[in-house]
């Protein structure tokens, strides 16, 4: 069956039988076809207590299809809220409104900031919210370049330095750290986050390709925001993007929104990096919230349009949401398939999470189902239908 094909599918099964269904009965979604381990396909799923049961089951009538819950690792707020000031109920509210994008996991991300600020924040980072999982938070910093810190506050941007790390990681439950790859001393502290299986991307960086491919080897494996933030793609000099892009074991995480990165770069980087592209959204606080005044940690950022910039006008964040950025990806030559792929498995690849980012039997069923504009028609949550179109 061709990703496309699965759309000649007869009107839609009335779905309301899973919204009162109970969480220990066996619901189909009534869908024609899943994306299941990168593969289309056709038939209905089955959910019991709240976890994929069945797939391939036979169905007349299904509509849309069912992928796995997208995963960002890149979520600085949503929906008015800043996550490094959040509380209980800011973190509801957003963990709520990111569902409608069809975020079922996620980091919350926090960039450079004073270091009792970012423990305080870490300390109060929820467990579970009823809304998007949170998977454990991104620390953005504090060890970045001076010379690629984009918005980040230079006051507070830090040399590495291993006490300063492990106390953060003591604060609370870190999932990721972009440091710069070139820092002094930046090498012991790669070390340490492998040991204790944090994953790290490497961005806000001047590298040049070998400290980069020193730093992959050790074992990081991604690179944060593609082009922005890090010296320029050169031929003779071509730095971490050059690095990331010529290695097929690295994931490279992309705003695919028009604005961060030109679609012709962003064609050379999926023509480079195909099946190992990660979107990300680098959400902040306006993102679904429209136009106004808004903070991104420390600093005051103004959402007019479609971009987020801090008062000297450099991008800061954006209101990119996921599904958006899937579209992106397909309108860009992806197929159905790799599109989700790269908002579902390939960035829980980085955390190594076995069960985000996929549907599988016994997987908790955080689902998507779109239909062939990839319109979102729903969002399920530990089986429970969340947002209905
Ligand atoms: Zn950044």
């Amino acid at each position: 069956m061709s990703p496309a094909s699965y759309l000649t599918a007869p009107p839609r099964v009335a779905s309301r039988s899973i919204a009162v269904a109970r969480q220990n009965e066996l619901v189909r979604l009534g869908v024609e076809a899943a994306i299941v381990d990168g593969e289309l396909v056709p038939g209905d799923v089955e959910v019991a207590d709240g976890r994929i049961a069945a797939f391939a089951l036979a169905t007349p009538k299904g509509r849309g299809m069912a992928v796995p819950g997208f995963v960002d690792l890149q979520v600085n707020g949503f929906g008015g809220v800043d996550f490094l000031d959040a509380d209980a109920e800011g973190y509801r509210r957003a963990c709520e409104a990111l569902l409608e994008t069809g975020v079922t996991s996620f980091l919350p991300t926090f960039i450079t900031a004073p270091e009792q600020r970012t423990r305080d924040a870490l300390r109060g980072l929820p467990r579970e919210t009823g809304g998007a999982h949170i998977l454990g938070a991104h620390l953005e910093g504090p060890f970045l370049s001076p010379m690629r810190l984009g918005v980040h506050p230079e006051a507070h941007r830090r040399d590495p330095d291993l006490d300063t790390l492990e106390r953060l990681l003591a604060a609370g439950p870190v999932r990721l750290v972009t440091l710069a790859p070139e820092l002094p001393g930046v090498y012991a502290l790669v070390e340490f986050l492998v040991r204790r299986g944090v994953a790290i991307s490497l961005g806000h960086s001047d590298a040049r390709a070998d400290q980069a491919d020193a730093a992959f080897d050790l074992g990081a494996r991604a690179v944060t925001h593609l082009f922005n933030a890090m010296r320029p793609f050169h031929h003779r000099d071509p730095g971490l993007a050059g690095a990331a892009l010529a290695r097929d074991d690295v994931v490279v995480q992309l705003i695919l929104d028009g604005v961060h990165v030109a679609p012709t770069a962003a064609a050379i980087a999926w023509r480079a990096a195909r099946g190992r592209v990660a979107l990300v959204t680098d959400a902040m606080a306006g993102a679904g919230a429209g136009d106004g005044r808004y903070r991104l940690g420390g600093v005051a950022v103004d959402v007019r349009g479609s971009t987020s910039r801090d008062t000297a006008g450099a991008l800061a964040g954006s209101t990119l949401t996921m599904i958006e950025a899937v579209r992106n990806l397909h309108d860009l030559g992806a197929s159905l398939v790799e599109a989700v792929g790269a908002a579902t498995d390939v960035p829980a690849r980085v955390l190594r999470l076995p069960d985000a980012g996929r549907l599988a039997i016994g997987a908790p069923a955080d689902v998507v189902v779109l239909d062939d504009s990839l319109e979102l028609l729903r969002v399920l949550v530990d089986g429970r239908t969340r947002v209905a179109s």
